[in-house]
Formats: structure tokens, C-alpha cells, sequence
């Protein structure tokens, strides 16, 4: 891999230490390189940002954006932000071809959906059976980029609420099935019946989380088991209870619940000791571009300033596998004027990005 030779210096995070950084052959090094072309002087640098929830293929209202502008468009966004890297939790549409656009973010795959018939948004999901669960997280788990991603509860029709989609036992084969394959695994869940089961089955993520209990969050705690909480589309929740009044009254109750302890719950959580880190849930009900109102919403829910920030960086990096600012490692990095832990409206205002040691904004 070749590139320009960059120079950029300012307050590196999360050490919070002044530090000139080169950047050679698109890699961080901290040894001066002759020749460099200064880039960015002052301000704070930071890993590049990470959305750990984020749809690419998924357009307004469920549509499948499959074409490549579409598609492309979407992660621009996303980049621009100043996402470098995000975690798709889930595509109706293979955007691998993506992988070979280096001026778009990094992005770590969930494969599809995996949901029981007709219990998740129309054509988003693969739709299954409990018993051919086991062997379609194989599939997927081949298929993504580490991750597999459950529905784990839905509105059942029947019963007027939201309700688990599956037994404990399918859950359970599930989650072993994909920690064989060397995957990891996330579920959706909004209500509280599901998540015993996929806690004790050892799953790795909560996606939304808005049912946690206090004895839940104490054992995702005790396990390491991270929750995603998505605050800006739990945003969402009293239009989703609105649009469901007249035919689920039930469950639109349950959703205002659910959206006025939403924050309570964040905050629980993070005081527990869960791992708790940025996502927006873009694409369907979320625009992309959002990952500083999802800092600021973390923040507002109780996580100190700079643990919000570092839910969207470093910490989310660490998680996911993708180094930081550090000797050798891929030159993906964001700089803000101000210190967003000290201001997180810097958030919204990325003054530069270099992405795999390419100035891209
Ligand atoms: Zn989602």
C-alpha cells in the first residue's frame, strides 16, 4: 500500500498528549517522515469514529438501496460524520463491492437479519423456523465480518405485544452455533422477556436493550456482554406506539414504557459496568450522518462526557477489533477544533479525516 506522507500534530485521545504523527505508506508513525505534507496543526485527534449500529443497503422507510450510488452515498454520510468505521447490523443487500472503495468507511458486517416468519419488518429479515436457526447463523456467520445478528423480540400479533421470537433452547444453539464459526453475536430486542435467554446463552451484544432490568444489566456486567442502545431511534418509540394504538394498544403502552425509562436504562447500565457504545440504528427510521447526537444522547442518559465520546471511538474500536492512534496501525483519524470530551458539539464539525492515510475531508 502506498499514499502521501502526511504530517499532522494536536492533542492525540484518549491520552490527552500533545504529539506530532506522521503518516507513511497509509500507516501511523510517530517517527518524523522528510518530506511530509502538514495537514492539521492543532486541535484534537481522534481514532476515527465508529457507529457499532448502522444499516448500508437499507434506504427511508425499509426500502433495499442495492445500487452503487445509493450505496455509496449512504456510507458518505456515514464518512463525513466522521465515521471511519461501522458495524452493520444487519443488509437485505451484499455491499461487498464496497470493500474495494477506499475512500469509504471500514465496515464490519452482521450478514442479514435472522427472524422468525413474519415477526420482524417486511423483506428486511431471512424468516425461520426455531429449528433451522443453528444452521443459518452458520451461514451467516461465514457470510459477515464476525458478527450475526438476531431478531430477538417483535410485536406477535397474537398476543397484541411485543414477545420473544424464539425458545431459549433454539437461542442457545444459535449463539453456540456462531461462537464455533468464530463469530460473535447481537440480537434486537426492545421488550425485557427475550433477553434472559440470550443472556445465559452467552450472547455478546444487546442491540437497543430498552427492556434491561436491573438484575440483567447485573449479569450482562458479569459476562462482559455489551449493549447497543440506539437512543436515537428509541426516539422513534412513541411514533411506533402512536402507529400501533388502535390495533396493539398493549404494545403501544408498552413502548411509551419503554421510551420514558430508555435513558434510565443507558444509564444503569454504564453504572453497572456494561460496555456501552454508540450506534444510531441509520437506515429504515434513521438517517445516516448521526453519531454526534448519539454521543450527546449517550451523555444526556448519564454516561459522563468523555465515556460518550469514547463509545464512538477508542472504546468502540477496541471492541471491534480496529487499532487506535498508535505505532504501525492503519491511519484512520479524525480531528476536531475543540476537545469534544470537553465539548461535544465538536462532534458535529469534523475539521479532518484521513482514512487509511488519505485525506478525505
Ligand atoms: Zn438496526
Amino acid at each position: 500500500m502506498t499514499g502521501p506522507a502526511l504530517h499532522l500534530s494536536g492533542v492525540v485521545l484518549p491520552e490527552g498528549v500533545h504529539r506530532d504523527v506522521w503518516v507513511r505508506d497509509g500507516r501511523i508513525t510517530f517517527e518524523p517522515v522528510p518530506g511530509a505534507e502538514t495537514v492539521s496543526r492543532g486541535g484534537f485527534l481522534l481514532p476515527g469514529l465508529v457507529d457499532a449500529h448502522c444499516h448500508v443497503g437499507i434506504g427511508r422507510g425499509g426500502v433495499h438501496v442495492a445500487d452503487l450510488e445509493g450505496l455509496r452515498a449512504q456510507a458518505l454520510v456515514e464518512r463525513d460524520a466522521g465515521v471511519l468505521a461501522l458495524r452493520d447490523c444487519g443488509s437485505p443487500v451484499d455491499t461487498r463491492v464496497l470493500d474495494e472503495h477506499e475512500d469509504l468507511p471500514r465496515i464490519i458486517r452482521a450478514g442479514r437479519h435472522l427472524a422468525a416468519p413474519r415477526r420482524y419488518v417486511p423483506d428486511l429479515a431471512i424468516e425461520l423456523e426455531p429449528a433451522e436457526l443453528a444452521d443459518q447463523v452458520r451461514v451467516q456467520a461465514r457470510r459477515g465480518d464476525g458478527w450475526v445478528k438476531l431478531v430477538g423480540d417483535w410485536i406477535d400479533r397474537g398476543v397484541g405485544d411485543l414477545a420473544p421470537e424464539w425458545p431459549a433452547d433454539a437461542v442457545a444453539a444459535a449463539i453456540a452455533a456462531a461462537h464455533e464459526e468464530g463469530a460473535r453475536v447481537t440480537a434486537h430486542t426492545f421488550g425485557t422477556d427475550a433477553l434472559p435467554g440470550l443472556i445465559r446463552a452467552g450472547i455478546d451484544c444487546i442491540e437497543h436493550g430498552t427492556g434491561l432490568t436491573e438484575d440483567l444489566v447485573g449479569e450482562m456486567a458479569a459476562r462482559g456482554t455489551a449493549v447497543v442502545p440506539t437512543l436515537v431511534n428509541v426516539q422513534n418509540f412513541p411514533e411506533f406506539a402512536a402507529a400501533g394504538e388502535q390495533r396493539f394498544p398493549a404494545y403501544a403502552s408498552t413502548m411509551r414504557r419503554l421510551y420514558a425509562s430508555s435513558g434510565a436504562v443507558v444509564r444503569a447500565a454504564y453504572e453497572a459496568g456494561v460496555p456501552v457504545f454508540a450506534g444510531t440504528d441509520a437506515g429504515g427510521g434513521v438517517d445516516h450522518g448521526l453519531i454526534a447526537d448519539e454521543v450527546r444522547a449517550l451523555h444526556a442518559a448519564g454516561l459522563p462526557a468523555e465515556a460518550a465520546v469514547a463509545a464512538a471511538s477508542w472504546r468502540a474500536r477496541e471492541w471491534l477489533g480496529l487499532p487506535c492512534i498508535e505505532e504501525g496501525a492503519p491511519a484512520d483519524l479524525v480531528v476536531y477544533a475543540t476537545d469534544p470530551r470537553a465539548d461535544l458539539d465538536s462532534l458535529q464539525r469534523p475539521q479532518r479525516l484521513v482514512l487509511r492515510g488519505r485525506v478525505v475531508g
